[in-house]
């Protein structure tokens, strides 16, 4: 593979800056410096200041604590999206994400290459819990734990939600409601949807749990990082 493909592959940047890279000579290759970005080379010969390059992953398991205002799609008319906030060694696997948070939602999200996982963490009946911290203006029918825990029919759905659980907490500061909501699906919408159908307006909406796994505290918005191999193990 030519040099300078290798290194962007890498994560050593663009082209651009593997050229940079190269004219400060800092990249050998059999233990010789080497400035031709054109050079055809096996990647175990490459070292970038006296360190081997390591190869992306195919395989990547991650957590993504979404911002506010990013869209989890693909099309960068819709931009800014999830996947830019992704370091590029692991966009190059290409994962994906268990389901999507809307644009307006922040939280927790797993993204993944493998298929299985993206299914299990998705569908209804694997039953895994998705807990949302909501925040509402307007107020909410007198019976509304009991309509969720029997499973809240969606005007514009023709079957009813899964029970789900529907704890409320005190107001804050401004007087605005705010709950915790564990669903087991993830239908379009589903969490403002059900708020709608119960009488009130959710205006912030951020979902802290999927599974056993929490979104933990230390990992800033707009941040991802890789699975442990426990958390991995938790969730399959
Ligand atoms: N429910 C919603 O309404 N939005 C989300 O992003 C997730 C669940």
């Amino acid at each position: 593979m030519r040099l300078d493909k290798l290194l962007a592959h890498c994560g050593y940047g663009t082209r651009k800056d593997v050229k940079a890279l190269l004219k400060r000579k800092q990249v050998t290759v059999q233990g010789e410096v080497e400035t031709s970005a054109k050079r055809q080379v096996d990647p175990m010969d490459v070292l970038v200041n006296g360190e081997k390059v390591e190869l992306p992953p195919t395989e990547v398991h991650l957590m993504l604590h979404k911002p506010e205002g990013y869209s989890c799609s693909h099309n960068p008319s819709e931009s800014p999206l999830i996947y830019d906030l992704i370091p590029e060694i692991w966009q190059q696997a290409e994962p994906k994400s268990a389901g999507r948070l809307d644009r307006y939602t922040s939280g927790l999200l797993i993204l993944s290459t493998d298929g299985q996982l993206l299914h299990r963490l998705v569908h209804p009946n694997k039953k895994v819990g998705k807990r949302y911290r909501v925040v509402f203006e307007g107020t909410l029918a007198k019976d509304a734990v009991a309509q969720v825990e029997k499973g809240l029919p969606l005007p514009d759905d023709d079957r009813p939600c899964l029970p789900a659980t529907l704890t409320l907490s005190d107001p804050d500061d401004s007087g605005r409601g705010r709950a915790t909501l564990l669903i087991h699906e993830g239908r379009f919408h589903q969490v403002r949807r059900m708020f709608e159908a119960l009488g009130a307006k959710v205006v912030k909406l951020h979902r802290d749990r999927i599974g056993s796994l929490e979104l933990p505290e230390d990992l800033p918005e707009g941040h991802c990082r890789e699975l442990t191999e426990d958390e991995i193990h938790a969730m399959t």
